[in-house]
């Protein structure tokens, strides 16, 4: 039955991500603590990067370190209390190397279609919402040696590429909602804080 073999397939995926998380927190020379919504830093601008130097490659490593401990595929930096202009990316959650992707100072150039996609924040963990976001967009951005690249991105890709450059904007995938979806996830989110789960 397609449903019985689709959620076999998402037990796996969440085995084998479990098993890189526990062994990246058994591994990484340092990780960073996710902050969690409604932490201010969350609703400010990171500032621009001027300065690509061997420290900012190595904070670059444990954001990436960071994204997979808690199990994210995007991290901006904001979300580890530093505002300013960076966010990682892996889609494949440490699967293809290729696929890993740093945005320093990005912005979107292009952007086509739209898309209608649940999305989650390690920063507002257990909510889960369908959010409207274009479904390609195409970004540029400098890597961490201060070199700018392009790259594109559609549907999951394109989701998370918004996402991350909204991080670096003060904007949360709730902001996106409509008036009344975001009011009751902000419930939703006092209800747990009151009774000590957030
Ligand atoms: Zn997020």
């Amino acid at each position: 039955m397609p449903t019985h073999a689709k959620l076999d397939t998402a037990a796996e995926k969440r085995l084998a991500r479990q098993a890189t998380s526990d062994a990246v927190r058994k591994t990484a020379p340092k990780l960073h603590t996710v902050i969690k919504y409604p932490d201010p830093v969350l609703a400010k601008k990171g500032e621009l990067v001027t300065e690509f130097t061997p420290e900012l490659a190595q904070f670059v490593d444990e954001m990436f370190d960071s994204m997979y401990a808690a199990q994210g595929i995007g991290l901006a930096a904001p979300q580890i209390s530093v505002s300013k202009q960076i966010t990682v990316i892996d889609i494949s959650f440490n699967e293809r190397p290729e696929e890993k992707i740093v945005l320093i100072n990005p912005e979107v150039i292009a952007r086509k279609g739209k898309q209608f996609e649940e999305e989650g924040c390690l920063s507002i963990p257990e909510i889960f919402e369908k959010v409207q976001r274009d479904s390609w967009v195409k970004v540029r951005a400098q890597n961490v040696r201060g070199e700018f690249f392009e790259v594109e991105g559609e549907e999951l890709l394109a989701r998370a590429l918004l996402h991350e450059i909204d991080h670096l904007h003060g904007i949360l995938f709730i902001d996106r909602l409509s008036r009344l979806k975001r009011e009751l996830v902000i419930h939703r989110i006092r209800k747990l804080q009151k009774n000590g789960e957030w």
